[in-house]
């Protein structure tokens, strides 16, 4: 498997615990807006920790951008990429990954699995193709949202948030549940798309299943 040795360029603290990493492009490097790749850290003793991470920028960018959601608690790789700055080298590898665009849909996400339908949402955008898709985000706090202002100048109306640890005005409280996607999702034939923690993914896809929506029709990793 091809690998490639790329710098940051630059590092922005997005939410609390969320960063943005922008970083070297290989020449000829191109992915499908909603894949993955490998990262790590190269140095002799990090090079072996390796993560995987979505793409959130698009192939026309000049650099590769990354959206990583930082987890101090864990002594993982997103400790060691949140005391990291630009100059410092990430080995990655080639794009891979199931969530790529079949057509309009409702995209379902829980906190940092929004980031492959950024990378689609801007691409959609870029093409001036993104009407007629919807956004259901859950998080537990407003805090916690990713790129909430980006998302809702993209998406308008068709964005739906959903906090299950923090009560707001204009913004639904508690978890995803049936009578939840019934209220939202008008149309239940078309194409669905899942990204986010195990347990929001059993849960949805065990509602979606129960609402009648075809396997067939719902994206999601495995
Ligand atoms: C296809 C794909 C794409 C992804 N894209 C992104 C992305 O774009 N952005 C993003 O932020 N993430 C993304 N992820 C998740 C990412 O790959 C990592 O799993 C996540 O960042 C955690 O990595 P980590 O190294 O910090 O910790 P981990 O690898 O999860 O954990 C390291 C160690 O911490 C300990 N640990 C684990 N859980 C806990 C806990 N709850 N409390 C205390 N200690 C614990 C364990 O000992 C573990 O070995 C993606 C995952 C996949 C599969």
């Amino acid at each position: 498997m091809a690998e490639y040795i790329v710098k940051i360029l630059d590092v922005k603290q997005l939410t609390h615990d969320v960063k943005r990493f922008r970083v070297e492009k290989p020449e000829g490097y191109i992915f499908k807006p909603g894949q993955a790749t490998g990262v790590a850290i190269n140095t002799p003793e990090l090079k072996k920790r390796r993560r995987s991470f979505t793409f959130t920028g698009l192939n026309e960018d000049t650099h590769l951008e990354f959206t990583i959601k930082i987890y101090p608690e864990h002594n993982g790789l997103t400790k060691d990429l949140d005391a990291a700055v630009p100059g410092t080298e990430l080995l990655i590898g080639s794009p891979w990954g199931a969530i790529t665009y079949k057509g309009k849909g409702v995209f379902i996400a829980g906190g940092a699995g929004i980031t492959p339908f950024i990378s689609i949402f801007r691409d959609l955008q870029a093409r001036n193709e993104l009407s007629g898709n919807m956004l259901l985000f859950a998080n537990k706090t407003r805090a916690d949202i990713i790129l909430e202002k980006e998302l809702r100048d993209m998406l308008d109306g068709a964005f739906v948030n959903i906090l299950s640890d923090e009560e707001q005005e204009g913004y639904f409280g508690g978890f995803i549940s049936e009578e939840f996607l019934r209220t939202h999702v008008s149309d239940l034939g078309v194409n669905f798309y899942l990204c986010g923690p195990p347990l929001m993914m059993r849960t949805v896809t065990d509602l979606l299943a129960g609402l009648g929506v075809d396997k067939k029709a719902v994206t999601m990793d495995l």
